[in-house]
C-alpha cells in the first residue's frame, strides 16, 4: 500500500495515528539537527519531520539526500506541530517519519513548481507534466472537470443521450479549413475531421434519439488567433420536436444551473437582443452588457452643418464614456491614437467634453454650437462630468471600431468585473453573409440553418435581409454558444444549397446522406454548440483557455512537449500514397 491517506487530509483529530503518505519533495530545510519537508500531492502538502533526538541517523541520513521533486512514501505518526501553520489545512499536524523510501528520483526541475513561478509560458509548455502539478493549472483542471460533470448532470436529468460520433469523416462545414486524415486503404482518398458533428447529430435526430449532447473535439484549421485552438472541446446538443423557445429555455437552465453549482451565483432570467439591435447599440454581436456606453447614432444631429468628414460618412456614432471629461488633452490624444493603431483602424476620432456647468467643448467647435452638442449629449446619454466619443465612415468598420473603444474604456474603467455575469441571448442572426472579397454570400451559421418563418421568398430578391432561426449565448462578451432550428425538409435543404452556390451535383456529392435521411421522416429539430474551453474559463473568472487544456497547443499550433506536428519517413508516406513537395 502505497498511502493510508493524502497529504491534503491529515488534522489534529489525527494525532497519534499511524499513517503511510508519498508524494513529491516541494521543499526542505536542513537545521542540522531538525529537517523539515513539505510532501505534495494533488490534494495538499504535508510537513513531514525528522529530528535528531526521535529519527534513527540512518533515516536522517537518507532525508539528507532528498531533492525537489523527489517521489518518496513514508510511514510516521502524526504529532501535533510546534508552530502551526494556519494558511494550510493540515498546518496543525506534522509527521514524525520513522520509514523513508525513495520512490523515484527528479532532475531539477527547468522552473520553480510554485503558485507563482519562475517559468516563462514557452518552459512551461514544454514540459507540461510538471506545470500540471503546479496549483493553478492543477486547479483548472479540476475545476474543467466539475463544470464538465454538472454539464453532464444537468442534461442527463433532462432526458438528454450522450452518444459518440465518429471522427473520421468528411467535411462539415462550419466556415474553417478542414484538418484532413490520408486513407491508407483508398488510395488518393482522404477523412476530414469534424469541424463539429453537425451532420451527425441531425441524423441522431432523424433516428429518433430526440434529445442528444455529446461533449466532443472538435478540429478547425483556421488561421489563429490569439487564443484559440486548432482542437477544441464542444458542448454538442441537438433536439427534435422543439421550436427556437425550447432551445433557449432548456440551454438558459443549463447555464443557469453552472452559474449556481459551480459559481454559487443566482442570475434572473437571460435578456434577449435582437441581432440588429446588437449591433445598433454595441457594434457587435457578442456585447457585453455588464456596462452601458451605449452607441447614440449622431446622422440626423451632426451631418450637414459643413464638417465634410461626417458630411460624406455612412454612419456617425458617439458613446459616453462616463466621468470621461477628466481625461486631460495629452491622455485623450492617447486616446484618438489608439483608435488610429492598425488593429482598430479608425481614420481619427471627434470628442467632446461634457463640463460640469452644462455647458460643452469639442474638437470641431468650428462647426457645431453648444445646442448642437446638447444633442449629442441627449443621442449618447452623455451627463455633465463625461466625455463623448465619436467615429464616423463605413457602417459594418466604424461600429467595430467604436466597438473595440467601448470594451477598451471598460477593461481601463474596471467595468469588466469576472465576478460579475451577465449572460444574454442574441437572437434573429441573417441567415447570409456577403463575403467583401467574392461579392459571395454564405451562411452566417451553416448551411443547415433554417430561414425564419415566411422569410424563404425574400431569398430571391434581398438575400442579406432574410433572418433565420439562429441564436446566440452570450456572456460577458464572449460567444459561449451558439445554434439554430435546421431545415428539415429535402427541398428547402436543396434550395439552401443552390443560393449557396452548390450546383446539385455538388450538394449530393456532399451532403447528399443528409438530403437523402431528410426523405425519411425527419423530425423538425435544432440544437446549439457551446465552446466548452471558453465556458470554462469564463466561469473560471478567466479570458484565456489555455490554462483549462491539459496539453494546448501554441499560438502556430504546435505542441512543443512531444514536437508535433512532425514529418514522417518515407516509407508511412509511400504506405499512403503521399509526395511531399519540398
Ligand atoms: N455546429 C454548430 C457549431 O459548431 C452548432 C450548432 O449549430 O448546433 O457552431
Amino acid at each position: 500500500m502505497y498511502r493510508s491517506h493524502n497529504n491534503g487530509s491529515l488534522r489534529a483529530s489525527d494525532i497519534n495515528t499511524e499513517v503511510t503518505l508519498s508524494g513529491w519533495v516541494q521543499k526542505s530545510r536542513d537545521k542540522g539537527f531538525m529537517i523539515w519537508v513539505d510532501l505534495r500531492d494533488r490534494y495538499g502538502i504535508t510537513q513531514l519531520i525528522f529530528d535528531e533526538e526521535r529519527t534513527s541517523k540512518d533515516i536522517m541520513e537518507q532525508a539528507r539526500t532528498l531533492g525537489r521533486e523527489f517521489v518518496i512514501q513514508v510511514k510516521g505518526a502524526v504529532i501535533e506541530r510546534a508552530s502551526k501553520n494556519p494558511n494550510i489545512p493540515t498546518g496543525d499536524i506534522e509527521i514524525l517519519v520513522s520509514e523513508l523510501t525513495v520512490l523515484n528520483e527528479a532532475l531539477t526541475p527547468p522552473f520553480t513548481i510554485e503558485d507563482e513561478t519562475d517559468g516563462g509560458e514557452d518552459v512551461r509548455m514544454k514540459y507540461r507534466y510538471l506545470d500540471i502539478r503546479r496549483n493553478p493549472v492543477k486547479d483548472s483542471l479540476i475545476f474543467r472537470h466539475k463544470v464538465a460533470m454538472e454539464v453532464r448532470k444537468y442534461l442527463s436529468n433532462e432526458d438528454f443521450i450522450e452518444v459518440e460520433t465518429p471522427y473520421l469523416i468528411k467535411s462539415t462545414p462550419e466556415g474553417a479549413r478542414d484538418f484532413v486524415v490520408p486513407s491508407r486503404m483508398n488510395e488518393g482518398q482522404f477523412y476530414a475531421l469534424p469541424q463539429s458533428p453537425q451532420t451527425f447529430k441531425q441524423l441522431l435526430m432523424v433516428g429518433g434519439m430526440d434529445k442528444y449532447f455529446q461533449i466532443v473535439k472538435c478540429f478547425r484549421d483556421e488561421d489563429l488567433r490569439a487564443d484559440r485552438q486548432p482542437e477544441f472541446t464542444q458542448i454538442d446538443c441537438e433536439m427534435a420536436f422543439v421550436e427556437q423557445e425550447d432551445i433557449l429555455n432548456i440551454f438558459e437552465g443549463l447555464t443557469r444551473h453552472l452559474l449556481k453549482e459551480v459559481n454559487g451565483v443566482d442570475v434572473e432570467k437571460f435578456p434577449r437582443m435582437l441581432y440588429d439591435d446588437a449591433m445598433r447599440l454595441y457594434g457587435n454581436d457578442k456585447p457585453d452588457i455588464r456596462f452601458g456606453m451605449e452607441f447614440g447614432e449622431l446622422n440626423e444631429v451632426a451631418q450637414h452643418k459643413d464638417f465634410k468628414v461626417f458630411n460624406s460618412a455612412e454612419l456617425v456614432v458617439g458613446i459616453a464614456v462616463p466621468g470621461g471629461n477628466s481625461h486631460t488633452r495629452k491622455e485623450i490624444d492617447k486616446l484618438i491614437d489608439w483608435v488610429k493603431r492598425p488593429q482598430v483602424g479608425a481614420l481619427g476620432m471627434v470628442y467632446a467634453r461634457c463640463n460640469d456647468d452644462g455647458s460643452y467643448k469639442s474638437s470641431v467647435d468650428k462647426f457645431y454650437d453648444q445646442e448642437d452638442l446638447a444633442k449629442w449629449a441627449e443621442v449618447t446619454g452623455a451627463k455633465p462630468g463625461d466625455l463623448i466619443c465619436v467615429l464616423s465612415g463605413d457602417t459594418n468598420k466604424v461600429r467595430a471600431q467604436l466597438s473595440a473603444l467601448r470594451m477598451e474604456l471598460a477593461e481601463r474603467l474596471g467595468l469588466r468585473d469576472p465576478k460579475v455575469f451577465a449572460p444574454l441571448w442574441v437572437i434573429d442572426f441573417p441567415l447570409l453573409e456577403l463575403d467583401e472579397e467574392t461579392g459571395h454570400y454564405h451562411a452566417m451559421h451553416h448551411p443547415f440553418t433554417s430561414p425564419k418563418p415566411g422569410q424563404i421568398e425574400l431569398l430571391a430578391t434581398d438575400p442579406g435581409a432574410v433572418k433565420a432561426n439562429a441564436y446566440d449565448l452570450v456572456l460577458n462578451g464572449n460567444e459561449i454558444g451558439g445554434g439554430s432550428i435546421r431545415i428539415h425538409d429535402k427541398k428547402t435543404q436543396a434550395l439552401m444549397f443552390d443560393y449557396l452556390g452548390f450546383t446539385p451535383e455538388e450538394a449530393k456529392a456532399q451532403f447528399g446522406f443528409l438530403m437523402d435521411a431528410f426523405q425519411y421522416g425527419a423530425p423538425p429539430h435544432g440544437g446549439l454548440a457551446f465552446g466548452l474551453d471558453r465556458l470554462v474559463a469564463i466561469l473560471g473568472g478567466q479570458e484565456t483557455i489555455r490554462d483549462f487544456i491539459a496539453f494546448p497547443k501554441n499560438n502556430s499550433g504546435r505542441d512543443v512537449m512531444i514536437d508535433a506536428p512532425a514529418a514522417i519517413d518515407e516509407d508511412q508516406l509511400k504506405e499512403l500514397h503521399l509526395k511531399v513537395h519540398a
